[in-house]
């Protein structure tokens, strides 16, 4: 009896100190959010969407579980939506008001605070990667247009025709809008006003925030911008702070939404900064930011974030969001709507 009792004890200590040592890994994604409603969705939408997300989520998740790096599966996520014409990002990108697609992407290591980002390209086929190599390949953190394909190209990624990046659905947005827009001039009367806002739309931005096996927390986010944007504008995601940040003492953040709001209001660092200074948790933090403070500044859009203990938020303060994770036990769930 004494014997069993202490092969018990013994049994119990194992399992204690193995789950004590067992690695957090976990990550989230999102996919754009915005007027996302489920009147305005088919089933068969609402299914391709979520395939999609969980495709990738498992796909970076997979990384972890196998003791890569948060960094690759963030850039391994991405390259799932990416490739995926639902996302406003790689192939499905939005339109320029001149009928181009015009990509930023941006990636971040917390545990270095390394960083690198694209601004404005057209012929690199993944926009993330190209923002990897400008982290790890050179002394730069953002590069932009013609000098950022050519550092791409240079580093033996993949180069596409433009026409790669063009999808109908993205096309005839970008008609509607500025069918839109002109009526609205001929109706003001005002020649050659640029309207200052964007139309109401859903930002279809693709991101990741990842925490791996060593404690590392790193975070990607690539999109084609707004549709109809002019004269070369550069939205949050590649502006490090705004769209995109890492660092494992608090947070990683990847946003979605408009992108003007966002880096005015320096989002994804305002979340961190909460935390490193006032002490907020994870959750607090980004709830405070996206559900308070850009609410009250006028941005529509979300986040997701990920601090080093695995907690995971994803707020937003539009009627959806196109988003997923895989928590530190393993739970995976995906979301497009409000949850009551
Ligand atoms: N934040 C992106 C931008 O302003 C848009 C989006 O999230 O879809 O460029």
């Amino acid at each position: 009896m004494k014997k069993l009792l202490l092969c018990f004890t013994f049994m119990c200590i194992h399992c204690l100190s193995q789950a004590q040592s067992s690695p957090k890994i976990a990550i989230a994604i999102h996919g754009g959010a915005g007027t996302i409603k489920k009147e305005n969705m088919t089933a068969q939408q609402e299914q391709a969407y979520k395939t999609v997300l969980q495709e990738a989520l498992k796909t970076g998740y997979k990384i972890l579980k196998q003791g890569g790096s948060s960094l690759d599966a963030v850039e391994a996520t991405i390259h799932v939506m990416e490739v995926s014409p639902l996302f406003n990002a790689g192939k499905g990108a939005v339109f320029t008001h001149d009928g181009k697609n015009e990509l930023d992407a941006a990636i971040m290591d917390g545990k270095t605070r390394n960083a690198g980002a694209v601004a404005g390209i057209s012929t690199v086929k993944s926009p993330i990667s190209a923002a990897r190599a400008v982290m790890e390949k050179s002394e730069h953190v953002m590069m932009v247009g013609k000098g950022a394909e050519q550092f791409a190209k240079e580093q033996g990624l993949e180069i596409v025709d433009p026409s790669y990046f063009y999808t109908q659905k993205r096309y005839d947005q970008l008609q509607e809008i500025i069918h839109t827009e002109k009526q609205q001039l001929d109706h003001s009367g005002s020649q050659g006003h640029i309207p200052a806002q964007f139309p109401d739309q859903k930002f279809g931005t693709v991101g990741a925030v990842a925490l791996d096996e060593d404690g590392n927390l790193a975070a990607a986010t690539s999109t084609g911008g707004m549709t109809n944007k002019r004269y070369g504008r550069v939205g949050d995601v590649p502006i490090i702070g705004a769209g995109t940040y890492a660092d494992n003492n608090t947070c990683a953040v990847s946003a979605t939404g408009h992108g003007e709001y966002f880096i005015r209001s320096v989002v994804a660092y305002d979340i961190a900064a909460l935390m490193k200074y006032k002490g907020m948790s994870l959750k607090e933090a980004a709830s405070e930011v996206v559900k308070h403070k850009l609410v009250d500044f006028g941005g529509d859009g979300g986040v997701i974030a990920i601090d080093r203990q695995g907690n995971i938020a994803m707020p937003f303060n539009t009627s959806g969001m196109y988003r997923a994770s895989m928590d530190i036990n393993g739970k995976m769930y995906v979301g497009i709507y409000q949850s009551k």
